[in-house]
């Protein structure tokens, strides 16, 4: 049988705000014991990269290529920790343009979208090494016990301690837990982990906490939008019409040419 592996604090999911999350909690809590366990091979989550074995290196960040702050300014812990990343030369002001497309390839600038409005930023390397650049700061990924490919399947919270349990039946024991994914607190759990009750749900009943209680209806009502990245392979001399001048330009498909 296989013993429960036990921590000060565990967090699911090895997304960018997880990255954040822990490299910052470290800095504080240097003799925590903690793990990051992750379904994926790596860190990164919506924010990675793919590497190809075939051509060294080819990247392509297929998910977010940037990520848009709106809210900079009223939120001064945030702001404080971009100013470090744009010092530390992790990330820069991406200046970008972000156009519509359509199927006779006539342009149209957008201004003003959900992934433009605020100011834009992007990572110096690809965005996968930015989450890794982000939690070894300082020094402090030997710090944390990584476990990636393990999907965890069911939560359980009892006498003040968590236990989560993987596909293939590990235990992870701790007081503490970030939940850095809605996957356990979203109904679409239910299809993919094919499990008969949302996690988050099953290990805190109705009315066993009123947070959770407001956080569950509050994900119920979140739908999720499928998004694809398309890639696209240009000849060696390719020339955009306008002489191009910066790294990236970012194209959204319009509706019609989408479908
Ligand atoms: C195609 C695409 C384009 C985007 N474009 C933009 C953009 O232009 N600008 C922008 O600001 N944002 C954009 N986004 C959104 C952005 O990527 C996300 O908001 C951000 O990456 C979320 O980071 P996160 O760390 O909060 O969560 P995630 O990156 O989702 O991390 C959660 C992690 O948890 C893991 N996980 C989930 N469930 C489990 C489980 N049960 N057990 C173990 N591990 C688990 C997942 O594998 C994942 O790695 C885009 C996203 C996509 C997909």
């Amino acid at each position: 049988m296989k013993s429960d592996i036990k921590y000060d604090l565990l967090i699911i999911g090895a997304g960018i705000s997880s990255c954040v999350f822990a490299s910052k909690y470290l800095q504080n809590n240097l003799t925590k014991k903690v793990a990051i366990i992750e379904v994926g091979r790596g860190l990164g989550g919506r924010s990675s990269t793919r590497i190809s074995k075939r051509f060294k290196g080819w990247k392509l960040n297929h998910g977010s290529p940037n990520f848009n702050i709106y809210n900079r300014n009223n939120n001064l812990l945030l702001k404080k920790y971009i100013d470090e990343l744009l010092k530390k030369k992790f990330i820069k002001i991406d200046d970008s343009d972000i156009d519509y497309l359509d199927e006779e390839s006539n342009l149209e600038t957008v201004y003003n979208s959900e992934f433009s409005s605020g100011v834009n930023y992007h990572s110096l390397f690809s965005m996968s090494e930015l989450s890794q650049k982000i939690i070894n700061l300082n020094n402090l990924c030997s710090k944390i016990d990584f476990y990636f490919e393990t999907l965890i399947v069911d939560l359980k919270f009892n006498n003040d301690e968590w236990t989560l349990t993987s596909k293939t039946g590990v235990k992870f024991k701790s007081k503490y837990l970030i939940c850095s994914t809605n996957l356990l607190a979203h109904k679409r759990s239910l299809e993919i982990l094919k499990v008969n009750q949302i996690p988050l749900r099953k290990a805190i009943p109705t009315n066993g906490d009123k947070k959770i209680d407001l956080l569950l209806k509050y994900l119920g009502k979140q739908s999720f939008i499928p998004r694809l990245v398309f890639l696209i392979y240009t000849n060696e001399n390719y020339r955009y019409k306008d002489c191009y001048s910066k790294k990236y330009r970012y194209f959204y498909l319009k509706k019609k040419f989408r479908e």
